[in-house]
């Protein structure tokens, strides 16, 4: 397709996701990364359901679930003893579930994706610079040389150099002050598909089993004092070597090697805006908060998939670029509220005053025991709840079920030739027009609405009354009953049609 260049600069999860989503719409696709190689450790751990559902969207989910850990719970003790055991409940309305899976291999999954659509990662182009004028953006690259650009999305990571180039703020505050990490192989007798937590005076221990060939990869994070002394990793493993058994009570942790070892400081910050022009922010370029509840890489792929079928119709041409204004709408009160949700959780479980400790041992301990507190706990952190009811583009409908803005769940669903699919195999690339009834009643899509999205919509029966316009990123853009009514959305809301 001809049509305008994008540059995501960052190759993790986010820059992945949106590379993957925009070449799929045939958009030309530059992904440079500053490091000369995918990196072989991983920060996240665990996946939740919506980023499962997101990967099974951009045609990235391959093999993942089958090399992940199944995650049950996590059992928090006060020295040996267990306090509460929280299930990772089942959600039996839902297809997908959170796994434990390291990021390396979902970065993995992400660039064979990205391969097949025929977009390789080019390593080692660290961006320095941004640059916009005229229509497009100057990107300068270390070691000098400068290339153009029509759009720029900065997946660069917290420390974003495209964040900065286009002078958006990213103000915030630490969180608490030190956390020591270490995934280490080890012989140890726990559960391999549980995590665990102790509180102590001293701070909080967490371990979280990793999937390796071993079976024996665990994570340890521990909150400790902030220091400024320098820690090589066999420091951090002895402190664990001394930590471990102090904080749980458990001696049969044997340490045999470290994989990868790290001290950080949490901090919650979120970009004062996510575009500025013809520059744009996804992931932890926008936002950074506590790693406790998981909610970071989820976070960043779920902006990637947002974003890219709204750059994929401006780049060409299809819509008008105020359709990116409601990229940060949607997104940006979420990450609002996953930097609190995470920073709340993190101080109280970390216990870092004493007004703290006593919330958490007398009252929010005891009600983490109550089976309806960890069926909503496990939801929310899946993020299958998030809506954009409230956002531009939601709003409207009537009766009861489903509005716009709203998820819509994968589903069986019956092609127009009669072949059986699923919604999540369809959408990603495509939007899908969800009809009532046997295949066959109605297999043209109504031209007033492929006017507006060209050959990218299938129709698709299923058990529902109204018909349903639904988003390649699961979401609902209109119901109702008159074709020529969500063509009137598409084109007031969406900006479609309107394009350059
Ligand atoms: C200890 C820890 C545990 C975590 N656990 C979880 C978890 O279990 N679940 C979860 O969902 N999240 C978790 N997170 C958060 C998660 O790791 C991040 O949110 C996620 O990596 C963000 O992905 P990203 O693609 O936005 O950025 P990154 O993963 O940071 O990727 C940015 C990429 O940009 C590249 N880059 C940087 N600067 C430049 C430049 N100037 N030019 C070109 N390239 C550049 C980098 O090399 C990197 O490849 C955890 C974080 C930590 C610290």
């Amino acid at each position: 397709m001809d049509g305008a260049r994008v540059l995501v600069a960052g190759a993790g999860p986010s820059g992945l996701t949106l590379a993957c989503g925009l070449a799929a719409q045939g958009i030309p696709v530059t992904v440079v990364d500053g490091a000369e190689g995918p990196s072989p450790t991983s920060r996240a751990n665990i996946l939740h359901a919506r980023g499962v559902e997101v990967l099974t969207r951009t045609g990235a989910i391959g093999d993942l679930v089958e090399r992940s850990l199944e995650p049950i719970g996590i059992t928090m003790h006060a020295g040996a003893k267990p306090l509460v055991t929280m299930q990772f409940s089942e959600d039996d309305k839902e297809h997908f579930q959170a796994l434990f899976i390291s990021q390396a291999l979902i970065e993995e999954e992400l660039r064979r994706r990205l391969g097949e659509l025929g977009v390789a990662v080019e390593w080692g182009r660290r961006v320095l610079g941004a640059d916009q004028g005229g229509d497009g953006v100057t990107v300068a690259f270390e070691g000098g040389r400068s290339e153009r650009f029509d759009w720029v999305v900065g997946c660069d990571g917290a420390r974003s150099a495209v964040r900065e180039a286009a002078g958006i703020a990213f103000p915030g505050v630490e969180v608490v002050e030190q956390f020591l990490l270490a995934d280490v192989h080890a012989d140890w007798d726990r559960e391999r598909n549980r995590s665990a937590g102790w509180f102590h005076d001293d701070g909080l221990f967490l371990t979280i089993p990793m999937r390796d060939k071993e079976d024996d990869l665990w994570r340890l994070m521990a909150s400790v004092e902030k220091s400024d002394r320098r820690l090589e990793p066999e420091d951090i493993v002895a402190a664990f070597e001394k930590l471990v058994p102090e904080r749980s009570g458990d001696h049969g942790l044997r340490i045999k090697s470290a994989v990868w070892t790290s001290v950080f400081r949490v901090q919650r910050r979120l970009a004062d805006d996510y575009r500025r022009g013809r520059i744009l922010l996804a992931g932890d370029a926008a936002h950074i908060h506590s790693p406790i509840g998981g909610q970071g890489m989820n976070t960043g792929i779920g902006d990637a998939e947002n974003l890219a079928w709204k750059l994929a119709l401006v780049a060409s041409g299809r819509a008008g670029e105020e359709l990116l204004d409601t990229y940060g709408a949607e997104r940006r009160p979420l990450a609002t509220e996953v930097l609190k949700r995470t920073t709340d959780n993190t101080k109280l479980l970390v216990g870092d005053t004493a007004v703290r400790r006593v919330l958490r041992d007398l009252f929010f301990v005891p009600l983490l025991n109550l089976d309806a507190v960890q069926r909503r706990a496990t939801r929310v952190n899946s993020q299958l709840w998030v809506t954009y009811r409230k956002g531009p583009l939601g709003g409207g409908g009537r009766g009861r079920g489903a509005r716009p803005g709203d998820r819509i769940p994968d589903r069986d669903c019956t092609r127009a030739d009669g072949a059986k699919t699923r919604l999540f195999d369809v959408l990603g690339p495509a939007w899908a027009l969800l009809v009532p009834g046997a295949e066959g009643d109605d297999p043209q899509v109504p031209a007033v609405i492929r006017a507006c999205l060209g050959d990218n919509v299938e129709v698709l029966h299923t058990d529902t009354d109204d018909l349903l316009l639904v988003r390649p990123d699961g979401h609902l853009a209109w119901r109702g009953t008159d074709p020529a009514e969500a063509a009137a959305r598409l084109r007031d809301a969406f900006a479609l049609g309107g394009g350059r």
